[in-house]
């Protein structure tokens, strides 16, 4: 093995690896017995055809098949059955690099293109590793966002760890789990949003014991580590659960799509040997993906634009990005009587009702489906044709998440974002990643000056409501409903006094 061969000469091994030495700087060292310079040369070779760039030590060979697993790691045919099952017939490129570094025990930060594969490049050392039940508690912990995005996670799960004896685990409700230790004790592996974890955390005596956790896998953690309000804060969450998983034995692990230095920086100063794995350009929409700019003017003329398009014809499932659970339910409202086959998906919704929402959509009886963020990362929805920015992303990092619906797992896919007037400010930045991934922009776009944010986190601006009842009437109504309410609330004033 090339890794086994190089170890006295790690840091010039990366630097070959990466092709970054010339071929005099080599010969200094005496190769006797090691790995050939053909043999590194392959490697390099190999990664740069698959753009898989790494940093750190040591970083073991790629894989370049699925069969490898067995021989070099000594994995179930079980497992192996397992991702054959799965209709996988070869790794995808981020799957090929942080395997075989997982596999190692090694602690990285991934980050490759949306639906590249990222889940069972995690997924599938995880479960080698753990290798079977040892009902002592949860052994590994995976982090996702959101709800939707945790049980997508679990699905894949169960499906690679069939037959293993692992058990995976969602909790559904806390209640079921709450003074459950024995139920606890049983299951291997937990997927879980930081919330529900911090919940069970935080109980008194913590309901959830993490000191077992060999492995904490942060998945989109570059939303992961946004920082937000007080408890709502995610990496406030994160570091709370970091400090509970307590053992020495515990490495982390940590994917997104897009990447952001503050992540890298930390990572950097708290795992040890630390390999980065990326793939491709970071910060990249996929190419696969027909990327479109609509000007439609102002607010109304959005939601023209958006019955037009629904009026052509188009090749469904089609999702539909706004910026708000209120706007949803407008936007909802004024196209549901157009379509049959139309919904919305928001977090005012129970989980009950969510869970039959996306159950529907993944089985074709919703076309198009109107949506928040809460949608916007990590999902897999099978075949999404088209994805609909009808507000405006706040941040490319947003737009290259939300249009990483669609062309996934190689797949083509279309991506529609409307922007008016009131979006210029933030065009030029969208505008550079939608011509970054090949497609085309107008240059009057890319001639616009771009403003420096002052931080990364935008607000979603103000917009004019979605509805094709004209902007005097809804002002006219609004002022009668205030009317309305402090006409009553001194009505009621009055009968406290009395
Ligand atoms: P990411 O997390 O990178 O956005 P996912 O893990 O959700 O991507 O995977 C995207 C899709 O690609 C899924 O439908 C998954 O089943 C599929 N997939 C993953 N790995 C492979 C593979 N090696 N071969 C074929 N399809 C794959
Ligand atoms: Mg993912």
């Amino acid at each position: 093995m090339v890794i086994d061969c190089l170890k006295t000469f790690s840091v010039m091994k990366n630097e070959i690896l990466e092709g970054l030495t010339t071929v005099n700087s080599i010969f200094k060292f005496d190769f006797s017995n090691k790995a050939s310079y053909a043999d590194i040369s392959k490697v390099t070779h190999f990664r740069r055809v698959h753009k898989i760039y790494v940093t750190g030590e040591d970083v073991p060979d790629p894989l370049e098949n699925f069969s490898q697993l067995v021989g070099d790691y000594g994995v179930s045919s079980t497992i192996l059955d397992n991702i054959k099952n799965l209709g996988y017939l070869n790794p995808t490129p981020i799957q090929m690099q942080a395997i075989p570094l997982m596999m190692h025990n090694r602690q990285i930060l991934a980050c490759a293109p949306t639906g590249s594969g990222k889940t069972a490049a995690f997924l599938i050392p995880l479960i080698h590793n753990l290798k079977g039940p040892e009902k002592v508690g949860i052994r590994a912990v995976i982090l996702a966002p959101t709800r939707e995005l945790v049980k997508q996670t679990y699905s894949f799960c169960v499906k690679l760890s069939e037959e293993t004896g692992l058990r995976p685990l969602i909790i559904e409700n806390v209640n079921d789990v709450k003074d459950r230790p024995k139920f606890l004790r049983k299951h291997d592996i937990l997927i879980s949003t930081p919330n529900r974890l911090i919940y069970l955390l935080k109980n008194d005596p913590p309901s959830i014991k993490l000191n077992k956790v060999q492995w904490l896998v942060v998945d989109e953690c570059d939303k992961l580590f946004e920082t937000g309000k007080e408890e709502k804060s995610f990496r406030d969450q994160l570091a709370f659960i970091y400090n509970a998983c307590d053992s020495s034995f515990l490495k982390r692990a940590m994917f997104s799509a897009t990447f952001r230095h503050e992540v890298e920086e930390w990572c950097k100063l708290n795992l040890d040997s630390l390999v980065c794995v990326s793939i491709g350009t970071k910060n990249t929409a996929v190419e696969s993906v027909k990327q479109e700019l609509l000007f439609t003017g102002w607010e109304a003329g959005k939601l023209l634009a958006i019955k037009n398009f629904l009026q052509e014809g188009f090749t469904p499932p089609c999702l539909i990005f706004v910026q708000s659970k209120e706007r949803a339910k407008e936007l909802y409202s004024e196209i549901a009587f157009l379509y049959s086959k139309v919904y919305v998906i928001h977090s005012d919704l129970t989980q009950e009702q969510r869970d039959k929402v996306m159950q529907n959509f993944i089985d074709g009886k919703i076309w198009i489906l109107i949506c928040t963020e809460l949608m916007g990362r990590g999902m897999d929805f099978q075949d999404v044709q088209v994805v609909i920015n009808y507000d405006f992303p706040t941040t490319a990092i947003e737009y290259i998440h939300r249009i990483g619906r669609t062309g996934r797992a190689g797949k083509t896919g279309r991506a529609i974002t409307y922007f008016t007037t009131d979006d210029v400010e933030n065009l030029k930045n969208i505008a550079q990643v939608i011509k970054n991934a090949g497609c085309e922009v107008p240059e009057y776009i890319m001639s616009l000056k771009t403003k420096k944010k002052k931080n990364e986190f935008q607000r979603p601006i103000k917009r004019q409501k979605i509805s094709t009842v004209p902007v005097y009437d809804l002002q006219k109504q609004s002022k009668k409903r205030k009317l309305i309410q402090n006409s009553i609330k001194k009505k009621l004033k009055k009968k406290v006094d009395a």
